[in-house]
């Protein structure tokens, strides 16, 4: 790869294995999720997302997207239940999405792309950090939700007015007291599967919890979005948008049901 991982053609999705080779690996992420193909599992329990507006810290734009990022020196803001045993704590939440509202989630549904994806991503406190839990196989719990054309979301909005201050790669500005759950669907029902992190390094370390319904955003806030630019201040300008990897073979993984 001649330059740092990205989105464009010349370091996209496609030429990540040249420097991270797990892309082609046995539980890469993400997949197509093909609902006659899961398998309800009645021992898969209830979600438990339990969060603390008060760990939330800061937005970033780090270049491939934004993230709001979480205080996890306790656990004060944690996943439990669902496919998982122990505590995952919250570390960030981030999205990805499309230049257009036909595409932009990562995971797709029968083949279904949603515009955006929402990721909140968990750490699990059998380990010390998020570093040492992020190259283990149980090390990290992903919560994805798709966002879907409709209303105007206000819990959303709250993270899009945060925009102003980190159009470019590298800027952050604090965000304090923001609720993540207020951005999850009323309904908890979801997919699981073992996978990976879906930009590199790729460390298959990810157990998958996938939302089955989506929540609401509008096109205009979509607009919003891509008002983001992957670039630094003084570069070229250049639209933050399609900061998606396309599904992965399953590779004979299944895909478990919580509801039927
Ligand atoms: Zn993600």
């Amino acid at each position: 790869m001649a330059h740092a991982w990205g989105y464009a053609a010349n370091n996209g999705p496609d030429k990540w294995a040249a420097n991270f080779p797990i892309a082609d690996g046995p539980r890469q992420s993400p997949i197509d999720i093909n609902p006659g193909l899961a398998s309800y599992d009645g021992a898969l329990k209830p979600l438990s997302l339990k969060y603390d507006p008060t760990t939330c810290l800061d937005i970033l734009n780090n270049g491939h997207s934004f993230q709001v990022t979480f205080l996890d020196d306790t656990d004060s803001s944690v996943l439990t239940g669902g496919p998982i045993s122990g505590v995952y704590r919250l570390k960030q939440f981030h999205f990805h999405w499309g230049a257009s509202d036909d595409r932009g989630s990562e995971h797709t549904v029968a083949g279904n792309k949603y515009p955006a994806e929402l990721h909140l991503v968990h750490w699990n406190t059998k380990y010390a950090d998020f570093g040492e839990a992020a190259g283990k196989p149980d090390g990290l719990a992903v919560v994805g939700v798709f966002l879907q054309i409709g209303n105007d979301n206000a819990s959303l909005q709250k993270v899009l007015d945060a925009f102003g201050a980190i159009k470019n790669k590298g800027k952050q500005t604090t965000f304090k007291g923001f609720d993540p759950s207020s951005l999850l669907p009323a309904c908890l029902d979801y997919w699981t599967y073992d996978g990976s992190l879906t930009t590199p390094p790729l460390l298959e370390s990810v157990t998958w919890i996938v939302c089955k319904d989506p929540i609401s955003v509008s096109s205009t806030q979509m607009g919003k979005f891509r008002s983001l630019l992957f670039s630094a201040e003084g570069e070229p300008e250049c639209c933050m948008v399609d900061n998606y990897r396309p599904p992965q073979p399953l590779k004979g993984r299944q895909v478990r049901a919580f509801f039927k």
